[in-house]
């Protein structure tokens, strides 16, 4: 940069300039257009390249006269220049600060003589710390964006003096143009540097705040524009899944509950949460939630109903198509389809729901082992009253939420089982059975046989609380039907309420019938074997039963026959015209069915000492138990194994105590029970075993082991005794005696007391078996032992 000249006069040409001033120091492009102007510059071109430079006071002003000017200038050294049209384009730098004392001549264009004027130079401590702050103030300014010549820049920050900082800060800042004339008048280089730094902090802190506005509607910018953009897209994506049209749904879903024949209070709560959903927004994810439950409240039938005609004779005419034998169960049945039909049209006159005898008064309880038709009587029930039929199993339920449902605000909530057939049925008065009430547990998730009787109660089910459902469902027209295996296990509350009917299980012969007349035919067309194709004969039959199944009731038999026709049908699949036809004889049936799965039990059993055949019930129906008892030497303790239930074992505890006290009469030495220990086991230990039943068997087994005198192995007995060993009535003689029919037993021993219950047992099985009956134990040993017992002296 080059040196400011010393103090010195001169007379030069006078360059007016709108509104700049080139400092000292400093350079400038300047376009010169003006007449006046243009003969200045060029007559300065060949006068030393030498101008002098001075600002109008008034920009605006076109043809200025010297008081026009100000009279502190520059003088300026034209360092290029460049004609154009009449313009000329200069470069022109700074040279040094002169005032202008007066003017020589105005044509054709000014002449002034100046003076150059030096400034007051001070060197201290100050001026250092106000260059610095001025160019640190500088350097922030263009950090924060101030639009400064990047070389000029660069040159000041490369190190310049104070005078200098001061000319180039001036020519830079963004100030008003007598600002800028009074920044050149100065002539105190601490006064201007000063003064810059209180414009230029200005600007910094404008710069700033500007900054900040950017950043802020730059920010306000941006998150308008993305919203804008996912907006678009959200729409584009509802369109794709065809759900921009909110508003057809929610008038579906008006139309639903309209058309839904809610009652009133109902009603009046789904359009509630109709409008909550309506003024949810879709993306509340609530709002699944409050759909959900809207589907549960439309889609349920508050009006459906199947028409309730019941006559007797043709629901009489149902149930015998469908089944055979269970005389006694059907007749039940109808009876209790009579008396429902004429409380039902007695309840036709009542207006008020509340005074209305209810259709029954009792819940019909279907109490048996598996696979004897339960399921399939309640079936032809619903048929023969033209209403749908749904089954709900309870077994394993120990959450009253199962039965009651859950409340809303749990995720993943749901109507209980009730309100779910209910749902499935699609009418509200079907045949509604709940499987399995026996296997209904109670823990401290609530007592779900409470709320199970809530809903089979017909003083209260009229109005059924779900808890998911928060409105009441009347259940009072729905005909539930209960089964069980056991009646034992249902709590007494809910049992007092139940009818109960008994299904005992089959003969050999009635599951001979139902497997000719009703299961052969029915999964001979489930497999879809043509008529004729096959064969099965009677002993086939029969060898199916006797020899492929142990069971109560017919499933087992089922699936044989099933397996034949399966097999069969793998044979003829791919035959074409006409097809083979196939006889099952019982020599033919194990290459259907495999070797025989059950041996008859008794048939190479001896009579043999310390064993009892005895007669049980379980929740599989009847069965045959062998009862072994042994002797080992020890110090009088019983032992029981075999799975036996408390009562059993009970029972045990009291047969010993029974044989202990009569050693005399069994010929025993007075303390034999000293010197051993007695064990008895029940085999199939598998199987959990119980009641009180077993009692007399178990004593003439011990009898046998200490007496030493076998057992007939096909007497088979039943009683429960007491330490006087007087037999007691005990139950399930029906079960009992067709299982010991089944297992082949030839004589079947039973309280004197049950001997009424010989009624219902089917005539087959009465003719072939021979019956006992006894009082007392000493009457049972008579019968069971193979010897008469030796009485001590
Ligand atoms: P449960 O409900 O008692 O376990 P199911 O009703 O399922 O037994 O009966 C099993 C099968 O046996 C069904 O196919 C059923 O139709 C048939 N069945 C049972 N008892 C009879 C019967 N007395 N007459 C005709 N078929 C029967």
């Amino acid at each position: 940069m080059e040196e400011i000249l010393n103090p010195s006069e001169m007379v030069l040409p006078v360059v007016p300039i709108r509104d700049g001033i080139v400092f000292p120091g400093t350079e400038m492009i300047l376009t010169f257009g003006r007449q006046r102007s243009v003969s200045a510059i060029e007559a300065g071109e060949t006068r030393g390249k030498r101008v002098i430079l001075v600002m109008q006071r008034n920009p605006n002003v076109n043809d200025p006269t010297p008081s026009d000017l100000y009279s502190i200038a520059t003088v300026g050294e034209i360092v290029q220049m460049m004609k154009n049209e009449g313009e000329i384009n200069a470069l022109v730098r700074g040279v040094a600060k002169v005032e202008i004392l007066s003017y020589e001549a105005v044509e054709p264009f000014f002449v002034g003589r100046a003076i150059t004027i030096a400034d007051a130079t001070e060197e201290d401590e100050e001026t250092k710390a106000l260059f610095n702050h001025l160019t640190n103030e500088l350097r922030q300014a263009v950090k924060l964006g101030k639009t400064m010549d990047f070389l000029t820049f660069m040159n000041i920050m490369s190190g310049v003096s104070p005078q200098l900082l001061s000319h180039q800060v001036a020519g830079v800042l963004d100030i008003k143009p007598n600002e800028r004339q009074e920044l050149l008048e100065m002539t105190s280089i601490k006064a201007r540097l000063e003064k810059e730094i209180t414009y230029l902090s200005r600007e910094v802190k404008i710069l700033e705040l500007e900054k900040k506005i950017a950043n802020k509607t730059q920010e306000k910018f941006d998150k308008n524009v993305r919203e804008q953009v996912l907006r678009e897209r959200m729409k584009t994506i509802e369109k794709e899944l065809g759900e921009d049209d909110g508003n057809k749904e929610y008038k579906e879903l008006a139309d639903k509950i309209k058309k839904a024949g809610m009652p009133e209070d109902v009603r009046l709560k789904a359009e509630k949460e109709l409008s909550r959903l309506i003024q949810m927004s879709q993306y509340n994810p609530e709002s699944s939630y409050v759909r959900a439950y809207m589907d549960w409240l439309v889609e349920l039938p508050w009006a459906v109903a199947s028409p309730n005609n019941v006559v007797i004779a043709d629901a009489e005419q149902v149930l015998d198509h469908d089944h055979y034998g269970l005389k006694k169960i059907k007749e039940r049945i109808l009876e209790y389809l009579a008396v429902m039909k004429l409380r039902s049209a007695a309840a036709h006159e009542v207006k008020d729901i509340r005074q209305k005898p209810k259709a029954a008064p009792t819940i019909l309880c279907f109490v048996g082992p598996p696979g004897v038709g339960k399921t399939s009587i309640g079936k032809s029930i619903a048929r023969s009253l033209g209403r749908k039929f749904v089954k709900m199993s309870l077994g394993g339920i120990r959450d009253e939420a199962e039965i009651r449902g859950h409340r809303r605000t749990y995720v993943g909530a749901l109507p209980g089982r009730i309100i779910q057939g209910i749902k499935q049925a699609g009418t509200k008065n079907p045949v509604f059975m709940l499987d399995e009430i026996d296997k209904v547990g109670t823990d401290f998730r609530g007592d779900p046989s409470a709320a199970l009787l809530e809903a089979l109660d017909p003083e209260q089910n009229y109005s059924f609380s779900d808890h998911y459902l928060e409105v009441p469902f009347d259940l009072s027209d729905v005909f539930f039907i209960t089964t069980c295996n056991v009646l034992d296990t249902i709590p007494p509350a809910l049992r007092d309420r139940l009818e109960v009917i008994h299904f005992p299980g089959y003969t050999e012969e009635e599951k001979f019938h139902i497997g000719r007349d009703f299961l052969f035919e029915k999964e001979r067309e489930i497999h879809g074997v043509p008529v004729n194709t096959v064969n099965l004969t009677d002993k086939g039959l029969y060898e199916i039963i006797r020899q492929y199944t142990r069971e109560a009731g017919v499933r087992n038999l089922e699936r044989e026959i099933a397996t034949i026709f399966r097999k069969v049908a793998k044979k003829i699949a791919d035959v074409a015209g006409k097809r083979p036809a196939f006889t099952m004889t019982p020599d033919v049936l194990h290459e259907y069915l495999g070797p025989t799965k059950f041996t008859s039990m008794l048939a190479e059993k001896k009579d043999e000492v310390g064993m009892s055949t005895g007669l049980a019930w379980t929740e599989a129906g009847g069965d045959i138990l062998f009862i072994e008892c042994a002797l080992m030497p020890g110090r009088g303790t019983l032992t029981l194994t075999g799975q036996l239930g408390d009562v059993m074992k009970e029972s045990a505890t009291a047969a010993m105590s029974y044989v202990r006290s009569r050693w005399k009469l069994l010929g025993l030495p007075e303390k034999f029970f000293q010197k051993i220990d007695v064990h008895v086991h029940v085999p199939e230990g598998a199987v959990p075993k119980d009641g009180p039943s077993a009692g007399a068997a178990i004593a003439t087994a011990i009898v046998s082991a200490l007496t030493k005198i076998p057992t007939h192995r096909t007497i088979a007995m039943t009683g429960e005794i007491t330490l006087r060993g007087r037999v007691l009535e005990i139950g399930g003689v029906k079960e009992k005696v067709i299982a010991a029919h089944r297992a082949g037993i030839s004589t079947v021993i039973l309280p004197k007391n049950n001997k009424k219950d010989l009624e219902d047992i089917p005539k087959s099985v009465l003719t072939d078996l021979k019956f006992h009956f006894a009082d007392h134990m000493d009457e049972v040993l008579a019968l069971a032992l193979t010897k008469p017992l030796t009485k001590k002296k």
